[in-house]
């Protein structure tokens, strides 16, 4: 596939901000600030492995922009993670909580390992030793990391421990996602899938489709993919394929999202489920259904199969699912995409609700955090709506026209010199 030899993640998040500054016509000194990352560590983190020999992981985190608040941003255990990857999804979390006006900027940090290869005990010193090496960057008032891809609460439980003991008090606004007895909100575990789930609400009602009975495919089935299967199909849609790294299954008469679940949390994977065809991960992408969710990794929506989508709304989940040309393709064949930093917001969202609870001590009810949840989402669905009609663009060339403005109205305020 030539598109994903020929770009990397970072070169994308750069091309599409590239773009919407020729849209909103940004000052090119303020373009230029905001292509680059404003700081990145790079570290080695010593772990003492079970069998008692030492392995060196490498890992990563990038500071893309604080002009609107701290840094914020998930941390992520993947073999493949590389520096640009980690770079470009810090640009991408600026950008979302610019879009979701919340006071904080954006970040992201990376470790590359393979966490399905490490045992709890592994994972736990490979966590501390990343905090032990970029905990010097990280604060509750300097950068707030949270769970990502193969992260999850107890990582950052223990992260927050770390962190701990660096400070000599525990702080638990320096994380977010972490388990509920030690600080975290109710309502965070599901808050990626929840926020996702209000903007193709707002999505369907502009497309007039129902969700009742619509048919819908989600690729990933981690946190953000399992939970979105529940709540469309809590609101009457089928769920038709489902898939993660090692495959997928589909049953055109529908598929139990908590069924699907149970078997992957017995055997490890949804392939195989009683009842179900195998399908390809390529193969899910292009189903006939209404609704295509990719909830898993980068780069899998491109100028190669964007011809055969199918469905009329695909909801980011992932970040960075859909490549530049995947997108004028999708846009000119008036495919419905709601962008990643919109669709996948409502994860950033709760993670502010949590670290508002935590500097405050006072903890909200899981109705107060999903009523003001749904109200975030839903006035940033329709922002990006009237962005699109007013600079006749694409949702996510407007998304970036708003979020940007955001970023650049703070930079202007704050002065360079
Ligand atoms: N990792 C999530 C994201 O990509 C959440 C980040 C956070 O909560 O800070 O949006």
């Amino acid at each position: 596939m030539a598109e994903k030899q020929k770009l990397n993640p970072f070169q994308i998040a750069q091309q599409q901000l590239d773009r919407a500054a020729e849209v909103m016509k940004l000052d090119p000194g303020i373009h230029a600030i905001l292509r680059e990352p404003m700081r990145e560590l790079h570290v080695s983190i010593p772990v003492r492995m079970d069998d008692g020999t030492i392995r060196v992981f490498k890992g990563f985190r990038v500071q893309y922009n604080d002009a609107r608040g701290p840094c914020k941003g998930g941390i992520r255990f993947h073999p493949e993670e590389t520096i640009d990857t980690v770079r470009a999804l810090a640009a991408w979390m600026t950008w979302k909580t610019a879009l979701m006006d919340l006071p904080l900027g954006g970040g992201k940090g990376g470790i590359i390992c393979n966490p399905k290869e490490m045992s709890m005990g592994e994972l736990e010193r490979l966590s501390r030793g990343y905090v032990d090496q970029v905990g010097r960057i990280l604060g509750p008032e300097k950068d707030i990391p949270a769970p990502d891809v193969y992260t999850n609460p107890q990582v950052m439980a223990w992260m927050a421990d770390e962190y701990a003991k660096l400070r000599g008090y525990y702080v638990p606004g320096v994380v977010t996602g972490k388990p509920l007895p030690i600080g975290g909100s109710e309502g965070r575990d599901s808050a990626t899938a929840k926020g996702a789930f209000y903007t193709i609400r707002e999505a369907a009602k502009k497309l007039k489709l129902s969700l009742h009975n619509a048919t819908f495919a989600v690729q990933g089935y981690g946190n953000a993919g399992r939970f979105i299967a529940r709540f469309l199909h809590d609101a009457g849609a089928k769920l038709v394929a489902v898939s993660d790294s090692r495959g997928g299954i589909i049953n055109r008469a529908g598929l139990d999202p908590q069924a699907v679940e149970k078997h992957k949390r017995e055997t490890g994977s949804v392939v195989d489920f009683p009842g179900a065809t195998s399908i390809s991960n390529p193969e899910l992408l292009e189903l006939d259904v209404d609704i295509l969710c990719p909830a898993a990794l980068e780069n899998q929506i491109t100028g190669e199969n964007a011809g055969r989508i199918q469905a009329k709304i695909v909801a980011e989940l992932a970040n960075g699912p859909t490549t530049p040309q995947a997108d004028l393709i999708l846009h000119e064949r008036g495919v419905f995409v709601i962008p990643d930093f919109l669709c996948n917001a409502g994860g950033v969202t709760v993670s502010y609700f949590e670290w508002v609870q935590n500097l405050s001590n006072f903890y909200w009810d899981l109705s107060h955090v999903q009523a003001l949840l749904d109200k975030t989402m839903t006035q940033s669905f329709w922002e990006v709506e009237r962005a699109a009609d007013k600079y006749r663009v694409d949702p996510r060339t407007a998304a970036y026209v708003v979020a940007v403005s955001r970023v650049a109205e703070a930079i202007r305020l704050r002065g360079i010199a």
